[in-house]
């Protein structure tokens, strides 16, 4: 098209193409700004919205008592542990001692040393009981230690599932959440589709054609930008599904277009030559003549080949001669080149 239309023309489309993409810029800002501005319908969730606080919070103090239970016994452990080590000693060094008196009372055999043996062998008695009571005590905190442990890991393991069974809870509620976005974007987005298929279909070429091609653009890209991320995707399925549709209806829409497109042209291909020509514009002629097509049915010619004067798919007249000066001229140019008689005033086409 830019090829035949006149200079300054070609700039004025070019710069109402501009027109069209800085409308759809600002429409864009606009829809932005609106969609921003909206009050937020959804508010965040959570998994404490699902489960009945009374009891999650009653779990979460349990478990805390039964740590803060689990480490005081540990402490304790350490300490009592610590005794027992001491006791031991003391038992040991004192077994010892004993035993090396004993030794010695052997050997001088000395009868006035029996109340000592005696004395001796009760406060031995009285460390060993100690180390053994010790021993109790360190039983006792390991036995509390793993009581708290139990305890926490019960009541840890009862969150759990309280908290699994509202995951799920929460997973349903963000699905119906994620279908409601949806639902609302579309509400919004629809109209403008349906507006700028209606645009695109009755006024794409009307006079005020930059606007809506803006209104287009934006339509478009509200679609893609602000309708098909929210879309829903149930495991992929809609979004496929979706795809497949929209394909189909486009690919239906150019195979039917094809298909009259194709019928048009027969049609136009049986009419008289000079009806034909008429119908044609200059515009749409020159273009296709300098695409080296036949105007007439778009298939290859060789324009340059002076022999050819019509087209041999259609047989549209392609070159005829000047009924003033007979110079060989194209038949859609509207004047004479060598002699600038008008192609309406030949006598030879009429
Ligand atoms: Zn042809
Ligand atoms: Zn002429």
């Amino acid at each position: 098209m830019s090829k035949t239309l006149r200079l300054t023309e070609k700039w004025m489309h070019r710069g109402l193409w501009l027109v069209a993409l800085v409308f759809a810029g600002f429409l864009i800002g606009l829809g932005g700004t609106v969609v921003g501005d909206l009050p937020k319908v959804e508010k965040r969730l959570s998994l404490d919205d699902f489960m009945d606080t009374a009891a999650s919070s009653a779990l979460r103090t349990a478990i805390k008592t039964a740590e803060r239970a689990g480490q005081d016994a540990d402490t304790a452990l350490e300490q009592a542990q610590l005794k027992r080590r001491a006791a031991q000693a003391d038992s040991a060094a004192a077994r010892e001692t004993f035993n090396n008196w004993l030794a010695t009372r052997r050997a001088t055999q000395l009868a006035e040393q029996d109340p000592e043996l005696v004395a001796r062998t009760q406060a031995l008695d009285l460390l060993k009981n100690k180390e053994r009571a010790a021993g109790v005590a360190v039983e006792a905190q390991q036995q509390a230690a793993l009581d708290a442990r139990q305890t926490a890991a019960r009541e840890r393991r009862k969150l759990g599932e309280m908290q699994e069974a509202a995951q799920k809870l929460l997973n349903a509620e963000y699905r119906r959440v994620e279908l409601r976005v949806f639902l609302y974007r579309l509400a919004l987005t629809l109209p403008l589709l349906v507006v700028a298929g209606w645009l695109f279909v009755k006024k794409r070429k009307s006079t005020y054609w930059p606007f809506v091609w803006g209104f287009i653009l934006f339509a478009v890209f509200a679609f893609f930008v602000e309708l098909v991320p929210y879309l829903p995707s149930y495991g992929g399925y809609v979004r496929y599904i979706v795809g497949i549709v929209l394909t189909a209806l486009v690919g239906r829409q150019a195979i039917v277009s094809l298909n009259r497109y194709l019928e048009r042209q027969k049609l136009a291909e049986q009419l008289p030559d000079v009806q034909r020509r008429e119908e044609l514009s200059y515009d749409t002629a020159l273009t296709r003549l300098s695409k080296s097509v036949c105007p007439g049915c778009e298939r290859p010619v060789d324009l340059k080949n002076t022999a050819i004067d019509f087209c041999p798919h259609c047989g549209i007249g392609l070159h005829d001669h000047c009924g003033q000066c007979s110079t060989r001229k194209s038949a859609f140019s509207k004047f004479c080149h060598a002699c600038g008689t008008g192609a309406g005033q030949e006598p030879s086409l009429r």
